[in-house]
């Protein structure tokens, strides 16, 4: 059985430019209830080989991860058997490495695509073409601080909208990019991986993204699912067009000492189609609808929307899609 839990995709510790100890960022993580998190610090395993000599230290599940850090882009690569050298990596010439960490069982995610680059953070913005999107598994829609109306996270929100609508199958992660404790507490989403029957470990991680099971979200958390004859079928699945029957559950008593303080208050569920949005309906508390939709070819997510931060109608969270064929 699926199940849902919240993970930090993207962390640094002192192995790279992090303040953290590996045993800090655990326990950090910890202290937000997460069920797990992506330890990925730049263009190094060094934490990775420190917590497996010192195995007390992870007090949580911890995924195998690294942040490609190139003058062309950041890149997470989550789960690679083996690492592959990314210093020779040109602009064009991507697709090629993309290939080689897949042939590694590595997934691959572009960390926040539209931060701003150089001089200002070297390789932060994404120049890298990718030719074939196809092998990339995830974009990491959210950057640090969220909800946000930080431009880049828009622009990066938009871009894996288009990509969905150019018939790709790209899942969505948030990452809190996390490198020290800050000295005001900053909210950030969590993102909500589906893996068997819980267990949270690189190898079920790694699978559920290719899955496309992931949702990002500030506060409550998800469920998504759509039935059509007596099939049901959840976020990454597919099924065929046509009339079926939508159902969505929005609960906000999960980790709500974690974003309670932020002002966090759905008021209003979308369901978007090809990036339309063909449903709207009131929300408040926990939430459990069911609905008609006529799906035609492409994809379909839910997202929520409402208070947040003293701001109103913000985006608090969305899910990755269930495709349409
Ligand atoms: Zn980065
Ligand atoms: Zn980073």
């Amino acid at each position: 059985m699926i199940q849902y839990k919240a993970l930090e995709m993207h962390s640094h510790t002192l192995h790279s430019d992090g303040n953290f100890t590996p045993e800090e960022l655990c326990r950090a993580a910890k202290q937000l209830q997460l069920d797990g998190i992506a330890l990925t610090d730049h263009n190094t395993l060094s934490a990775h080989a420190y917590l497996i000599s010192h195995p007390e230290a992870s007090r949580i599940p911890v995924v195998t991860g690294i942040e490609w850090t190139t003058f062309f882009g950041h890149m997470l690569v989550l789960g690679a058997e083996s690492s592959i050298d990314w210093r020779d990596a040109m602009p064009d010439t991507l697709d090629h490495y993309l290939k080689e960490i897949r042939a590694v069982n590595g997934v691959t995610g572009i960390a926040h695509p539209f931060e701003i680059g150089s001089p200002l953070c070297t390789g932060c913005h994404w120049d890298f073409a990718v030719h074939d999107w196809n092998l990339i598994d995830y974009i990491e829609v959210w950057s640090k601080a969220a909800p946000t109306t930080q431009f880049d996270n828009i622009q990066a929100f938009d871009m894996w909208t288009r990509l969905l609508n150019q018939g790709y199958k790209i899942a969505a992660t948030a990452g809190r990019d996390w490198h020290w404790e800050g000295p005001t507490r900053l909210h950030s989403a969590a993102t909500y991986i589906g893996v068997e029957n819980g267990e949270v470990s690189t190898r079920s991680i790694c699978d559920a993204i290719r899955a496309g099971r992931t949702y990002v979200t500030a506060g409550p958390v998800i469920d998504f699912q759509i039935s059509s004859g007596q099939q049901t079928y959840a976020i990454g699945d597919s099924l065929h067009s046509g009339s079926c029957r939508g159902r969505i559950i929005v609960d906000p008593t999960v980790r709500q000492e974690i974003w309670g303080d932020f002002g966090i208050k759905v008021r209003e569920v979308r369901i978007v189609a090809n990036g339309d949005v063909v449903l709207s309906m009131p929300a408040e508390g926990t939430q459990e609808s069911d609905f008609d939709l006529k799906l035609r070819p492409g994809w379909v997510r839910a997202e929520l929307y409402g208070d947040a931060l003293g701001e109103t109608e913000k985006r608090i969270g969305f899910t990755s899609p269930i495709y349409v064929e």
